[in-house]
Order: C-alpha cells, then structure tokens, then sequence
C-alpha cells in the first residue's frame, strides 16, 4: 500500500479550471475573462516600458547573486512604504513603520497572518469582507486565525450594502481585526466612498478593532498611486496602527517576480526594531530571505525619478484602457436595449466586474467566453477586438 493512498483528491483551482476549459475550446471568438492578470489592447500579456528600462540598467550594472536579508532588500522596503504611506507620513518620516520584502501581496498577507497569530494581544479573529478575494480565507486559516465574515455586497443594488457593512462592524467582538481592501475590491470592484472610508475608520476606532489592509492594486484602480492610497493614508492620519500588504504584481506587472511588502505600524524605533526581530524569527523558517530580482527592477523603478514618472503614466495607461473598456461595454449593452441595470459597470473599479452564475454558464457554453463560475469579469480580457462580440453575447445571455 503507498503511503499516500489514503489523501482524497482535493477541488481543483476554481481559475486554473477556466482556463484550462478556454484552451481547449477551438473557436475562434473565445474570450478568457478568468485570470486577474493585466492584458494589453491585443489581449497580450504587458511588460511595462518602465520595468524593461530597469532591467536594462540591471543587466549594464555589476552585481552578485548573494542573498537579500531576511527582510529583504533595504531600499526597496522603504520606497515600498513611501508609495503606500506617502513621504510625509508620521509613521514613516519618525522611523516607526517595520516594514519586510514578501513574496508578492499573498506572502504579505501570510506573513502578517503569522506575526498576528504569534504576537496579537487580543482575540485572534480576522473578519473578512463578503465576498472576499478567494485566497484570503486560506491564508488567514492556515495562519492560524479564525475567520469570520462581514457583510460588504448588496446584491440589489450591486453596490457596497454599507449599512450592513457598519452594523457588522459594530457588532464584531472589540479588538477584533478586519481585513480592509485598500482599493479596488476584487471580486466586487466596488470601494467604499471617501466619506465611508472616513465612517469606518471612525468605527474601528470606537470598537478598538485592528485594521489589516490588503493592497494589491495601488495606481490600478483610478490611475493614480495617490489616490488609490487614500483609505491607508486617511487611517494612518486618524492614528491607527494599521497592517499593510502591498503587491507590485498589477501595478508594475511583476506578477511571477512575486515582489510585495509587508509593514506594520509602530509606536516608535524602539518598538520598532522589537517587531523587526520578530517579523525575522517568522520569516526565516517559512522562506529563509525573499528573491532578488524582482526587487532590484522595483527598487530601480521607485528610486529613479525619470522612470518612476515613467511608470506612473504607465500605470494610469493601464487603468484607463480598463476604464475605457467598462464604458465601451455599459454603451454597447443599452445600445443593444439589453434588459437590466447596467451603470455597475461604470461606476465598480478596477479590473472586476459580475454576472450571475446562469449568464457565465450560458456564455461558457453558447458564446465561447470563459470566468470564473461566481460571474466575476476581468475587464482586462476585453479590448477593441473583442469587446462588440462580448457585449453582443452578454445581451443574448440576458434575454
Ligand atoms: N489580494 C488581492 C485582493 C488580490 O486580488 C491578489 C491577487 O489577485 C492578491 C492579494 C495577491 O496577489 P499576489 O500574491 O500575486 O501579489
């Protein structure tokens, strides 16, 4: 008998899935709206002119292959925590933000599940928003957190159900922490308002609740880094010691280079180097030190200031293609006298958007158009050849 004859196949990768099923699929029109990945105009994956410069300055500069420090590469962590806080910053500008290299935006959040389910005072649940991103139950889980929810969709409006969000909130344990979506929540691509934002932070403040935010889409949702961050900086300015997980994956397009930051709000330097041990007593058996690369092109990219202004109209290319997209696509459904409420797909952000399970089914099986069975979109799959033929079959599917 094998020693492994008693492990039960485990469900296949919901997104894997449909792709696999898009591969196989010979006609023509096929659309594969499944992967959360940036595409350009073609439907081709995007290297960044900014992130091709940077690894030309790379490939003409000397250096080894040594190992980063556990904590990463030290110039890359503190423009990390820039962009995100921004320059002036209390927090950063009196060196209390303990901050770490992460293996992208998941190894952020896992090492910020670790440290929490480690070092947290209070009770070690994590509320996460309803729906969240598909991973963030996982993580927290195999952190050792206990995960509980809070309502955030209004299937009615397809808008944020914010009354039920602050009752939820309101309700939750003290001292519990939430998990926030800095920007362009995924699957919802719906963001509270500036003034909600300033609500929340007002409840979490009452209710002594630990605010954790996951970042992975700075600069991709309205175009700009500033804007993007404005719940972090907004919370930060209100006085919370927040969690942060950043991921360069969308915004600079370093997906598989798995560059991200992980930061923690301190009281102060003295504080500070205490958590900065512990982070590397919880990194050090998980992955020993992060990868190189990926770093030095982001490093590079933050450092310089011709390629970070370079990669800024970059960025906001991208989200403006998205952007152009949703507006092409809401036009094209009312031109199409398609029955329903269409304005979500303006008004949500970033690159998601939603059909209900019926319609993805009937697109996967009519019109050749692959998502992720919950009826989240990737905007970033449509462009100028496809979106018509898009459009024309969601119009079908609904009728
Ligand atoms: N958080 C959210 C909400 C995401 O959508 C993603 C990626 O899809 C991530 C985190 C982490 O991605 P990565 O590990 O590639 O940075």
């Amino acid at each position: 008998l094998s020693t492994w004859s008693a492990v039960p196949a485990g469900p296949p990768d919901p997104i894997l899935g449909v792709t696999e099923a898009f591969k196989a699929d010979t006609d023509q029109r096929k659309i594969n709206l499944g992967v959360g990945a940036y595409r350009d105009d073609a439907g081709k994956p995007y290297v960044l002119p900014s992130v091709k410069r940077a690894e030309q300055i790379l490939s003409s500069s000397v250096l080894d292959k040594e190992y980063l420090p556990i904590t990463g590469l030290p110039e890359f962590t503190k423009n990390a925590a820039k962009l995100a806080y921004g320059g002036e910053s209390k927090p950063l500008v009196s060196n209390s933000i303990a901050v770490t290299q992460s293996i992208s935006g998941t190894g952020a959040l896992r090492i910020g599940g670790a440290f929490l389910a480690r070092f947290y005072p209070h009770t070690k649940v994590i509320y996460l928003p309803v729906p969240s991103w598909g991973n963030h139950t996982p993580i927290f889980r195999d952190s050792g957190l206990e995960v509980k929810g809070y309502r955030y969709f209004d299937k009615k409006t397809v808008g944020l159900d914010f009354a039920g969000l602050k009752e939820d909130l309101q309700n939750a344990p003290e001292q519990s922490i939430v998990l926030l979506h800095a920007c362009a929540h995924n699957p919802t691509g719906i963001d509270p308002t500036p003034e909600q934002w300033k609500e929340i932070s007002d409840i979490v403040k009452d209710k002594k609740l630990f605010p954790f935010f996951d970042m992975a889409y700075q600069g991709f949702a309205s175009g700009s880094t500033g804007r993007d961050a404005f719940a972090v900086r907004h919370f930060v300015s209100q006085g919370h010691q927040i969690a942060l997980a950043q991921s360069f994956a969308k915004n600079m397009g370093l997906y598989g280079e798995r560059v991200g930051a992980f930061s923690l709000i301190t009281a102060d330097p003295e504080e500070k180097a205490r958590v900065d041990s512990q982070l590397k007593i919880v990194i050090r058996p998980m992955y020993s030190n992060p990868p190189l690369h990926g770093a030095r092109i982001a490093n590079t990219i933050l450092s310089s200031q011709e390629l970070y202004s370079q990669w800024e109209g970059e960025v906001k290319g991208m989200a403006d293609r998205i952007i152009s997209m949703r507006d092409k696509l809401y036009d094209t459904l009312v031109g199409l006298n398609t029955p329903g409420e269409w304005g979500h797909i303006k008004s949500q952000i970033g690159i998601f958007t939603g059909l209900t399970q019926p319609q993805t089914k009937a697109l996967a099986e009519r019109a050749h158009i692959y998502m992720t069975s919950d009826g989240r979109i990737s905007m970033a799959g449509l462009n100028a050849k496809n979106i018509e033929y898009f459009a024309e079959s969601v119009s079908k599917a609904v009728k």
